[in-house]
């Protein structure tokens, strides 16, 4: 099959957090069952297209909107495009992937470029896949403003937080008229109808839709899950479905990864990376456990929690790492007092940066990877954690349910538990985990080392997950 992506990130060129991560995996595995897979995102100043081969200026299309470059090249396999709409608004020169006041406008934007060029290029695709609210607007342009014959569309909502709440003068400016779709069965949005939803809009113009948990899915069709678009999902409950988000095994992989001080197989070899990782660090160089978050610091990821675990593995004696960035600059703030706060200790470092070759000596030193938030559609750094023998410890919502399975409380074989969960989201859910975790770590060394090795074993690649897309788009 011919399959075509339309999205705002890919790992590892543009890459803000899980999304490009999917975008990467999905596609490369896509490649790899022997079908042609595409990209196409925007031509973002700050992305590091020097990775991408044979990277060009192909042509510039001149509708009767905007010039549109576009640029290609391949990455791995896959079809590298990279479109930028030509105005003054310099949509795509921001020095920055999203946090503009005109996000809207940008991506409405990018996404009636990538239309113009898969109207105009050779052969349609069997399939195009679109991404979050950013793209979900595809299928409408397609219908009702430039015509994209025997195509079909798939929209997955990988957070269905951010919907792209927005004005009819928005549609207006990429050339539809916005205050047609005004309409409770069409894009208004179903607390506010003099408002436009483009998520919303994805879910009643795609062909199907998907999110990339099976919990999640089910989550989403109540209110306090879907956020206003459980009425939609409901009613077109016959095209939604879940599939499970995979991993690139092959870019997270303990045994090849340039990025780690050392590469391992086991429990041995781990021990070498997480010493290299306190003298990095400037921790003290002793057995204790470590414990460590890496994570966007939204309110989603459970913020008092991450602080509240700080303090709590203090307490029981072991060390605490966390590598997180925030979009929103109080919660950033607020973390570097944090930071200050615990400068010149021995058992904590907190770095307040978005660091790719930080993330994955991190995966590889620390025991435990905590990751309490209060709500995660799919989530993907427990998977990575079990990938590196770091044992996650999760609330129990959405994608971390279904991938993570308590040692104590699962009733599945001993073979498949993994980690560690808790389900209400407070301290004393925290807690109740965490010393679980702390505890086996320190009196029960064999029964950590299955879990290791049971962790480590999980299946987590996009093998099975991209026979289901294919299912999908098929279907
Ligand atoms: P989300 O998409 O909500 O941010 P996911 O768990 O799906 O959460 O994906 C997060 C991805 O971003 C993972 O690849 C994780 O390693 C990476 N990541 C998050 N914060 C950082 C950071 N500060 N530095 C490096 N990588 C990060």
């Amino acid at each position: 099959m011919d399959i075509v992506h339309i999205a705002a990130e890919m790992a590892p060129f543009a890459k803000v957090g899980g999304l490009a991560d999917v975008l990467l995996g999905l596609s490369r595995e896509l490649v790899r069952q022997k079908h042609r897979a595409e990209v196409i995102l925007p031509f973002y100043d700050v992305a590091d297209f020097s990775l991408v081969t044979s990277f060009a200026l192909i042509e510039t299309i001149e509708t009767r909107w905007l010039p549109i470059e576009v640029w290609q090249g391949s990455y791995k396999g896959v079809t590298i495009t990279a479109l930028n709409p030509k105005s003054d608004l310099q949509y795509f020169n921001r020095g920055t992937l999203y946090g503009c006041d005109d996000d809207l406008d940008r991506f409405l934007a990018f996404s009636r470029a990538a239309v113009e060029f898969l109207a105009r290029r050779k052969g349609t695709p069997d399939c195009i896949h679109l991404h979050d609210w950013q793209t979900a607007i595809c299928p409408l342009l397609a219908k009702d403003l430039i015509p994209l014959p025997s195509t079909r569309f798939v929209l997955t909502i990988h957070n269905i937080a951010h919907q792209g709440h927005c004005q009819p003068h928005h549609l207006d400016a990429i050339g539809l008229c916005g205050s047609d779709y005004l309409d409770m069965g069409r894009l208004a949005d179903n607390y506010n109808p003099n408002c436009l939803n483009l998520m919303k809009g994805g879910i009643v113009y795609s062909d199907r839709v998907t999110t990339v948990s099976p919990s999640y899915a089910q989550e989403v069709l109540a209110p306090a899950g879907g956020r206003g678009l459980e009425s939609t999902l409901i009613k077109y409950k016959e095209k939604f479905t879940g599939i499970l988000n995979g991993l690139d095994v092959t870019a997270w992989d303990p045994k090849s990864d340039p990025l780690l001080p050392s590469n391992f197989k086991t429990a041995k070899g781990k021990g070498r990376v997480k010493k290299a990782l306190q003298k990095q660090l400037g921790l003290s160089q002793v057995d204790k456990p470590l414990v460590a978050v890496i994570t966007r610091l939204v309110p989603q990821k459970g913020i008092d929690l991450i602080k509240h675990a700080l303090q709590k593995t203090l307490a029981q004696g072991g060390q605490f790492v966390l590598l997180g960035s925030s979009p929103i600059p109080e919660i950033q703030a607020d973390f570097e007092a944090l930071a200050d706060k615990y400068r010149d200790h021995p058992d904590c470092h907190l770095w307040l940066r978005y660091d790719e070759s930080l993330a994955h000596r991190v995966y590889g030193g620390a025991d435990i990877l905590l990751v309490p938030s209060l709500f995660e559609p799919c989530g993907l750094t427990q998977l990575i954690a079990m990938r590196y023998g770091t044992i996650p410890v999760v609330r129990e919502t959405g994608g971390l349910a279904d991938t993570v399975h308590d040692l104590d409380y699962s009733e599945r074989p001993f073979e498949e538990v993994n980690g560690y969960s808790f389900r209400d989201p407070d301290i004393g859910g925290v807690d109740s985990a965490l010393d679980r975790a702390l505890s086996c770590w320190k009196n029960e060394k064999g029964t950590w080392a299955d879990l290791m090795k049971n962790s480590m074993s999980t299946e987590s690649s996009w093998e099975e997950p991209a026979g289901r897309y294919v299912n999908l788009y098929q279907g």
